[in-house]
Parts: C-alpha cells; structure tokens; sequence
C-alpha cells in the first residue's frame, strides 16, 4: 500500500497545478483521498514522548500502546521526542509500519535556543537588533533540526505589560509594534528562506490570543480585554508572524471575553483563518481541549472535543479527547467531516512542506547532529546578542566602566558564581551548569583581584520547571564574610536578582522586589562600601526602586544564556559599550502593575502637569514607571537635532533627525520614533513607539536618519476591526527613550 500511495503521490506531482493553488494542494488532497476517518483523526492528534514521565499513555493507559498506535496511523505528531536516535525509531514506526506510511510532525519547545543558550527572549528584545534575533534563532533553529526536531513552539508573541506574569521572560516585552518586529525576525530565523532546508524548522506562533493579558499577572487567569486592544495591542504582532510566513499557530489556555481560546471560532476561524487567510495549523496549548471542561465551557471530553474541532484547533496536544471522541462525533452527524478534512489538509500541507514527504528522515542524520549541535561559532552567535540584551539602567559618575587592572573587587551574591540560573526558564536541553558565570567572566580580566563570597542563598532548593519553587533562605550566616569583603575591596559587583526559574510559566510573583535575603544583604553591602554595582539578573523587570535610590550603578543583565558572565563582563569593563533598551517598563512598586508607557489618555490626566487638581494618581508613588520603556544608557552620550517633518504627495509623512555621538567612546544608539494622534474617534495612547533605528557612531560622529510615517503607521483599527487612518494633528517624538522630549507636530487632511 505505501507503494500506492508513493505512486498516488508521485501522479499527483506531475499533474498540472492550478495556477494560485498552494503549491502542495494536489498531493494533500491525493493522500486525503486514501485515508480512513480514524487515520485522519490519527494526524490531528499528537503525543508526548515522555509518556513513561508523565504517564499514562493516550487510549488504554499503557506505554507500550506508543508503538502500537504509531502502526496504526493514529499519531500525527509528538513532542518532547529529541536526538536523532529517538526521532528515528519513531519516525521509521509511522513511515514504514503504518499503513499510508505518513510521516510525522515532531515538536519542541526551543524558545531561547537548544543546547547553546542564548538569552531569554526578553532580554533579547532589549537589543532591538532584528539581525541579532534573527542570527540567534537561527542557531536554536539549526540545533534543533539537527537534534531531530522540525517544529518549535516559538515565537511567543504575547504583549505582556505586568511583570507578575512569569511569562513575560519569554515575550518580547510591552509593546505591540518592538513585539512584531521581533516576531517576524523570529520566524525568519526559524523557518529561513526554504523550509525543506533540513536546517530550518517551523514555527509556530503562540498563543492565540490574550494569554499576556491574564488579569493580575496571575498565569492561566482569565482575560477580559475589550476590542480595541485586541485589534491594537494583541493581535498585531500574530498578523506579523503570518505575513513573516509563520506556519503554525498555538491556542491559549486562556478564555477570552467568555470563550475559552481553545473553542473560539472568532479568534480562530473569523480572523485567524478567515480574515488573515492562515494556510497552516493550529495546535492546541498542552491539555488545553481538556481545560475547558474546568473552564465549564464543556460539560464533558467528549463536548470538549467537539467544541475545540469546531472552533478550528486542528491538532490535540496532550489532551487525547480527539484521538477518543472525534470518530464518534463524526458518525453522530455531530460534526461534519469537512472539518477534520479542513483539519488534516492543513496538518499534511506543513509536512509537505517541511520536506517529510519527500524524506521523513532529513532531520535524522547523525553527522549533521554532531557536527551542529554545540557548534563553536554559536558560542560566538550568543555571545554577540547576550551583550546587546544587556541595558544600563543607571550609572551615576560614570562609575562603570571598570578599570581593568589594580582594583580589588567584591563579588557578592549567589547568582554571582551561579552557572545555572543564566540558563533561564525553557532552556532547551542546555546541560545543567553550562553558563559561563559572572564570576568567571570577571576572572578573564586577571589585571583585578576578585573576592567572591556568597552572602546567602537564594533558594533553599534548586526549583525545577513547574514545581512549587522553595524559594527564601532564612541563613544569615555568609552575611558577615560578604560585608568583610565589600569592606576592603574598591569595588562592590553585587549579582542578585532570580534564579532561572524562578520566572516562566506557572512562575507568577506577587512581589517584584530582590527575593530572599538579596535586599536585605545589599542594603548591608552599602553601608560598608558606597562604590557598588548592582547586575540585576531576572526574567522579569523587578522593583528596584530601594536599589535606584542607594546604588550608583545597575545593570540590568536578565538570563543570558551560555555566554553570560563573558557578555557582563565585558559590559562591565567596556570591551563592549552597552546599547540595549528596556522592552518593558521598570515599576516603582508592584502597586502601579500593569504599568506600560502607551497607556491611554485619560478624563484627568495622567501627568501632574496638567491643571485639572484630582488628575489620575497614587497617593503614595508617582505615575512613571522607574525606567521607562526604551530607556538605556550608554557609556558615551548622543545628541539629538534637526528634528523635522516633511508631507510628500503620497501621504507619506518623512521625518529627518541627526544624531551625533557627542560623548568620549564609540557606541550605538536605538533611535526612537513616538507618535500621538491628539483626537481620534476612539481613545488612543498618550504615545507609541512607530519606528526605530539601531546605528553606530563613532566618537563626534553624526548621521541624519529617515524615518517614513505611512498610514500604516498613522492608523489604527477601530473596535470593529476596521483599519482606519483620520485626519487631524499628531506630535511626534524622536530620541533614545520614550520618555524623550524632543518632539514636533504635523497635521494630517
Ligand atoms: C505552554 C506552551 C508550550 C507547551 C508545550 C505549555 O504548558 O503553555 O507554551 O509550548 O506547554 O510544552
């Protein structure tokens, strides 16, 4: 029989295409043809291959039955199945012992890279570097491939504007246009030019839609957004993703408005596949058809099931309703065939694509594997994006840069000689104490002396991905050995912040601050030297409000992955000029969350400024955030002139600016562009970032950039969905932060 089908195939091929058919129509539909109900429900539904872990096995609760339902046909796709080894025994069951021999789909979660780490995707969004972050997904990308895998769960597109949510370390940070140019950067990365290439992978872009928007940052909680920010804020960086070419799609664990994201049709067959025209798949999120039965969106699997399939997710990860209740469901009359046809052309045409077809095992070559995974020059590749991600937030008498001879430094904190914790949450399968520490970064630079000493732990025991993190070492004991230490040396590098996972998902905080002892140990390290660093190593923006009033200088270093300790290091000795700018605003206290700069306008204004008395505020903190989005600093300064608009005949409005480089090193700057559109007919942000350039200048150097506002840019949709573009008056601002001042207006006919 899987000579037929080759022949059916290959008949196919040779066969004329319509002319705007998708180029592998012909083939989806010949092997359509050939399959039965239960083989078709078989490719909508995907397994773990930790099944031994997390038991039990789909269907009959047995791991044997793995192998037995891979003959079957009944496995579209699995995930968590890594290394050519492993990937070839499944592979080789489905292509050669299963009736129609279709080969699968094999997914993984390389979010930040595979077995080389780069930074978390939040730090690396502080680079503003779509090269970068498209070289660093890259090389996730090639190792993956090369480890088996042709599919990741990334990018994860979710604007995420309240550091609560542990998630945010994966996003790109709070703004919807950074958001979608680093989407799109990402799934060039992945996917490449050719996704037949055997290197290149699929993407699959999560999750649709609103899980950033979890009410108080509290993972999984439910999302109650109204129209207007769906259309403005959440789902622009998806359509960006789509139009990069982005494959898949992953749903949500959340309820949207009402309706689980799982069994919405609005999200995902009136826009998703409707309006935007997706060709791809969706996959549900882990066991997300089964939450909505405690949703109490479905009484039961079974309506589960039939909600999820008709709402247009095509393929069950992890909840085993549709391999169990979709054949009935069809036979019933309850749901059409049409649909799982729809479902499956979608899921065979990802795999037509991918090159499976033509050769299941080109992602199973062992050579490649060895030769790729763990490549020297992608220890390079990370390194570069892990000191672009790396943002200055404050230094005060240009206390960094550090001499690199003839000073003696205290080292102190646990993160400091931690080589786990710049790792991050979803690390791929980096090996476990892999990073390079803060510690050793330093000790490339043997002109200084180090004195490493703890201080204290962090976490009492080394938290593991989704269980309960024990976090709050009570041990005081180290504190008097750290105090010595910053005592008699020049200088102080405090490392503190979170451990890896202590942000990711199901990582949610109620408090932002320093955890553990960390606060209580520095504010005993500034009282016995006044010279200190703080290098703040999260997956989040953390209050640093007490640390911004007491310490000089702050690095904001997140988990950079592999090459952390040399990328700070090297910041911090000015071997390389810190350029990155926050993607997410630093709150003052965890009180002001959800904080984020393109707020609305409000009745009473938002700034004290105005003359209205009772304007929008707290009693007991300020509106701003801390650090403001795009706020960075360098160790050179740049200065900005020339501001101007010009209107061509197009529409098109052109603004020029100058930059200059009028401090004493060379240093890239992120020019950015903020637009306020004063009325509208609906309410829109006091400001929003609408372009940027990253440049390099050296020492007096000037450059006059361009930036081109286009209705693109002048728009927004309105709360039906309608992208409208209205005349009236709008300032624009242009400088190295969004709270930069310079500005001008232009009117709009
Ligand atoms: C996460 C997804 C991830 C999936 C598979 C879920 O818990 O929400 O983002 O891709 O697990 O690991």
């Amino acid at each position: 029989l899987i000579l037929t089908v080759m022949a059916a195939l290959a008949s196919a091929c040779s066969r004329p295409q319509p002319k705007e058919a998708l180029p592998y129509e012909t083939q989806v539909d010949s092997l359509l043809s050939l399959m039965t109900l239960e083989e078709k429900i078989g490719q909508m539904n995907q397994y773990n291959g930790f099944w031994d872990v997390t038991g039990p096995a789909p269907s009959e609760g047995d791991a044997s039955m793995k192998y037995e339902n891979l003959r079957k046909g009944l496995v579209g796709s699995m995930l968590n199945i890594t290394g050519v080894e492993e990937v070839r025994k499944v592979q080789k069951i489905a292509v050669e012992e299963s009736r129609l021999g279709i080969p699968l789909i094999i997914g993984f979660d390389m979010i930040h890279g595979m077995k080389t780490m780069s930074p978390i995707p939040l730090a690396e969004a502080a680079s503003w570097d779509m090269e970068a972050i498209e070289a660093s997904s890259r090389i996730g990308a090639r190792e993956a491939a090369a480890m088996g895998v042709n599919w990741t769960f990334a990018p994860m597109v979710d604007v995420g504007r309240d550091a609560r949510w542990g998630r945010v370390m994966e996003g790109s940070g709070e703004d919807p246009y950074l958001t979608a140019l680093i989407a799109k950067a990402r799934v060039k990365g992945y996917q490449g030019d050719d996704l037949s290439d055997p290197l290149t992978i699929a993407a699959c872009v999560k999750h649709f839609a609103g899980y950033g928007f979890s009410e108080s940052g509290r993972d999984y909680n439910t999302v109650d957004v109204g129209t207007t920010t769906l259309y403005n804020t959440i789902l622009p960086p998806f359509k960006a993703a789509l139009d990069a070419g982005a494959r898949t799609f992953m749903n949500s664990f959340n309820d949207l408005n009402g309706i689980p994201a799982t069994g919405n049709s609005f999200l995902q067959r009136e826009i998703l596949k409707g309006e935007w025209g997706f060709t791809g798949f969706v996959v549900s999120d882990w066991g997300s058809i089964g939450e909505m039965v405690p949703h109490r969106y479905a009484a039961d699997g079974k309506d589960a099931a039939l909600k999820a399939a008709k709402a247009g997710s095509d393929m069950d990860m992890e909840s085993y309703l549709y391999i169990k209740h979709l054949k009935e469901l069809v036979e019933s009359g309850e749901i059409e065939e049409s649909l799982i046809d729809d479902a499956v052309r979608r899921i065979l045409r990802v795999k037509f694509e991918l090159g499976l077809f033509e050769d299941p095992y080109r992602y199973c070559n062992e050579e490649l594997e060895k030769e790729i995974v763990g490549q020297a020059d992608h220890q390079a590749g990370v390194l570069d994006i892990a000191k672009k991600s790396i943002v200055l937030l404050k230094n005060e008498g240009n206390l960094l840069p550090l001499q690199k001879s003839g000073l003696k430094v205290a080292v102190i904190g646990a993160l400091a000689s931690d080589k786990d914790s710049p790792l991050g949450s979803w690390r791929g399968l980096a090996e476990t104490n892999s990073a390079v520490s803060v510690l050793e970064g330093l000790q490339a630079y043997p002109g200084n002396t180090y004195r490493y000493a703890k201080g204290a732990d962090l976490v009492l025991e080394q938290p593991v991905f989704l269980k309960e993190v024990k976090i709050n070492s009570s041990d005081r004991s180290g504190f008097a050995e750290a105090i010595q230490a910053a005592r008699s040396s020049d200088i102080v590098l405090a490392v503190m912040g979170e451990n890896g996972f202590q942000s990711g998902e199901a990582r949610s905080r109620s408090e932002i601050g320093l955890p553990g002892l960390q606060q209580e140990l520095l504010e005993e390290l500034v009282k016995a030297n006044k010279k200190i660093i703080l290098v703040s190593m999260s997956g989040r923006p953390l209050d640093l409000s007490w640390a911004d009033q007491n310490i000089p200088a702050i690095v904001q270093s997140w988990h950079l992955g592999s090459q952390s300790g040399n990328a700070i290091a090297q910041v911090i000795f000015g071997d390389y000029n810190p350029s990155g700018k926050l993607p997410m605003s630093f709150p003052r206290s965890v009180g002001q969350l959800p904080i984020y700069y393109n707020q609305k306008s409000t009745g009473r204004p938002n700034d004290p400024g105005s003359d209205i008395v009772f304007w929008s505020h707290y009693a007991d903190v300020k509106n701003d955030a801390l650090y403001p989005f795009g706020h960075g600093l360098s160790y050179t300064a740049f200065s900005y002139s020339d501001l101007k608009t010009e209107k061509s005949a197009d529409g098109v409005v052109d603004v020029n600016i100058t930059v200059t480089n009028s401090g004493p090193v060379s240093g890239e700057e992120v020019v950015q562009l903020y637009l306020k559109d004063h009325v509208a007919s609906i309410t829109r942000p006091i400001k929003e970032l609408k372009g940027f350039q990253k440049i390099s200048l050296n020492t007096g150097e000037q450059k006059t950039l361009q930036f081109k506002l286009t209705d693109a840019e002048l728009g927004f949709f309105d709360g039906t969905g309608k992208f409208i573009v209205e005349p009236g008056t709008f300032t624009i601002w242009v400088g190295g932060s969004s709270s930069a001042d310079m500005s001008t207006e232009f009117t709009l006919d």
